[in-house]
């Protein structure tokens, strides 16, 4: 993933300008036209580790990115939603399954590269069922 950029500003259409906003300490796209500063933070991505017994639950990847490649089932956190709501979603949408989710996160990691941070929850299988879903 490249750097991200606000090209136009999100208030009033106007071309934005690259520049480091007074007291603040990075740069960020502002609109020289109303004063908007557009701020980009890291995205969450919400998902679980299903496991029953001594076996973990791998999703296959049937869209891109990244096609076939084994995953755990997770995605973006959506506004209005919980880390660990957001967590139970991705799971259903994805694996379909039947668990019990931790009340708190299991593994967090940093992926400052594509300025990601990813929050899995552990799932508890209540059995072997799946229904994946269409990204799955
Ligand atoms: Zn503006």
């Amino acid at each position: 993933m490249g750097k991200r950029e606000i090209h136009f500003c999100e208030k009033c259409g106007h071309p934005t300008k690259r520049e480091i906003p007074e007291g603040d300490t990075h740069e960020r796209d502002v609109c020289p036209s109303c004063g908007y500063i557009a701020y980009i933070n890291p995205i969450n991505i919400v998902g679980t580790v299903p496991y029953l017994g001594d076996k973990v639950l791998l999703c296959r990847r049937a869209i891109e990115p990244r096609l076939g490649y084994w995953t755990l089932p997770a995605g973006h956190q959506e506004v209005q939603e919980t880390t660990r709501e957001g967590a139970e979603r991705e799971t259903e949408e994805e694996a379909g399954i039947h668990a019990e989710i931790s009340s708190a996160p299991y593994i967090l990691l940093d992926i400052a590269h594509a300025d990601q941070l990813h929050l899995m929850f552990l799932a508890r299988m209540k059995d072997e069922s799946i229904n994946p879903g269409p990204e799955t």
